[in-house]
């Protein structure tokens, strides 16, 4: 059997160096650590968190909840870590980070399949079972070897990701649906009601009002690295940066309403906040150009302000961080397979499977497809309707142009039928039908963990 190598021992790569080696594969696993820290983490260990020590909700019917439970199912060693590590935090999984990473390093580091070497890699090895999972703060020339083998084009460094919110939150009482001067996808005229945006009109009184409460919000502080990159505002300006530049610069810029007049008026509205959808199934939908650094709760309170999205259910914040990611949805296939490359894969947050619990997702699952190659046996994509099948088909599926990284989040689902109108029972019927199609294809694929599995 073939050896495989793991790059990056974060919270996807020390999944997937665990998962490959427990069906009997050789597993090098190269993390720099603590040789070369990273500009957010702080220690040696494997695995350990840069931030926040929750890994979100634990309830089935909460998209990370519903993960979690996929998960334990899939034998994920780094979630049987957080379970063990966890501290008191109601209904979410919250972990003594310590306690946490010191359990994910203990279980790499002692099995007799990995050899853990505290090296950094500097370039992708071009033979073998690769895994790349380098994290948002891949080291320069790693970034360098990726760049230089999928294009430089498809390789982001900063995250300036615009709120995302469910379509059926939005009141289409208020808001309308067209595109600029009523052309379609492809600007093609559309005949009749339709278009591509929905549009969320506003009066001047309405505009003025947003202005202030935007211009009052609270920001993230940013890190020192982040601050230190001359770049990383012009890059991505947030829509409260570009507010502060003159009373009319969102009403000239984003919320231009030239090309479009509001079907209940007849007019022209005063601004427009445009939101574009974001997923095939068109549950959700981004606010156009309004990428921020405003606190998650001063998001809400200042975005409910937009006529229509008084009552918008936030799917995802808007949010600046460095972040190196691939442009997957050109790059890699469901399997997170180098559409290029077979035996290459790449998982974490490099793909855009965002945050913790997602990183670890797409850890599992290219640790599972690496061995599988090496195996001899083909690799596996989960059905669209689990999250973790949900959120590797957004990201190698999703729309490249304007690809983001994504949490795990309802409305990468596809719809129930027949629909459920009522939020939580929609939800608990989204997680029974998951883990219920989770079940049916680990027993008709055979890829559950067995111990002792044959190398
Ligand atoms: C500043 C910051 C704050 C964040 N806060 C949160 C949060 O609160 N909640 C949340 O859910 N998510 C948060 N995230 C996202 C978070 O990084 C991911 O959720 C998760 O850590 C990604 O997992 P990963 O395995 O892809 O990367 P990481 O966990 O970062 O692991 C990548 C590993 O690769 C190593 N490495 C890099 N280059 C090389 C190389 N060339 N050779 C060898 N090793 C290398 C790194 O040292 C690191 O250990 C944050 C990200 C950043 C940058």
């Amino acid at each position: 059997m073939s050896e495989i190598v793991v790059i990056g021992g974060g919270l996807a790569g020390s999944e997937a160096a665990w998962q490959a080696a427990e069906r009997g594969c050789r597993v090098t696993l190269y993390e720099m650590r603590p040789e070369k820290m990273t500009p957010a983490h702080q220690s040696g260990q494997l695995a350990e968190l840069v931030c926040s020590n929750s890994l979100g909700s634990n309830l089935v019917d909460r998209a990370p909840g519903l993960l979690k439970q996929e998960l334990r199912v899939l034998g994920s060693m780094v979630l049987a870590c957080a379970d063990a590590a966890a501290v008191p935090a109601g209904a979410a999984l919250a972990v003594d980070r310590e306690a946490f990473s010191g359990c994910v390093t203990e279980r790499v580091a002692c099995h007799e399949g990995i050899t853990l070497v505290r090296e950094e890699l500097r370039s992708i090895p071009e033979e073998g079972i690769v895994v790349v999972a380098t994290g948002p703060l891949t080291s320069a020339p790693m970034s360098d070897s990726i760049a230089s083998l999928t294009g430089s084009g498809h390789l982001s460094f900063y995250d300036a990701m615009a709120p995302i919110v469910a379509a059926d939150s939005v009141d289409l009482q208020i808001a309308f649906r067209a595109s600029r001067y009523g052309r379609g996808s492809g600007g093609l005229p559309l005949d009749g009601e339709g278009g591509d945006y929905i549009n969320c009109p506003m009066s001047r009184e309405d505009y003025d009002v947003f202005l202030d409460k935007l211009l009052g919000a609270e920001t993230i502080p940013l890190r020192g690295f982040e601050r230190e990159d001359a770049h990383f505002f012009e890059a991505c300006l947030p829509v409260e940066e570009l507010a502060r530049r003159g009373p009319m610069a969102l009403a000239f810029g984003p919320l231009k309403p030239v090309g479009l007049r509001d079907p209940r008026t007849g007019r022209r509205p005063f601004a427009v906040v445009q939101l574009r959808q974001d997923n095939l199934a068109a549950t959700l939908y981004n606010l156009v150009g309004f990428q921020t650094n405003l606190k998650w709760g001063e998001q809400e309170r200042v975005f409910r302000l937009i006529p229509g999205l008084a009552h918008a259910a936030f799917m995802r914040y808007g949010q600046m961080h460095r972040n190196t990611f691939l442009c997957s949805p050109a790059l890699l296939k469901p399997t997170l397979q180098y559409s290029r490359r077979d035996g290459l894969l790449f998982a974490g947050q490099l793909t855009g499977t965002e945050g913790y619990i997602g990183s670890v997702a797409s850890g599992l699952v290219a640790g599972l497809n690496a061995a599988r190659l090496a195996r001899g046996e083909s690799p596996v994509a989960f059905p669209g309707t689990t999250m973790i099948g949900a959120l590797c088909r957004y990201v190698s599926g999703a729309e490249a142009q304007s690809f983001q990284p994504m949490k795990p989040n309802f409305g990468l689902l596809p719809p129930l039928d027949p629909p459920i109108s009522q939020k939580r029972d929609r939800y608990q019927a989204y997680a029974v039908r998951a883990l219920a199609d989770l079940g049916r294809f680990t027993e008709a694929s055979g890829v559950l963990l067995h111990r002792g599995q044959p190398g």
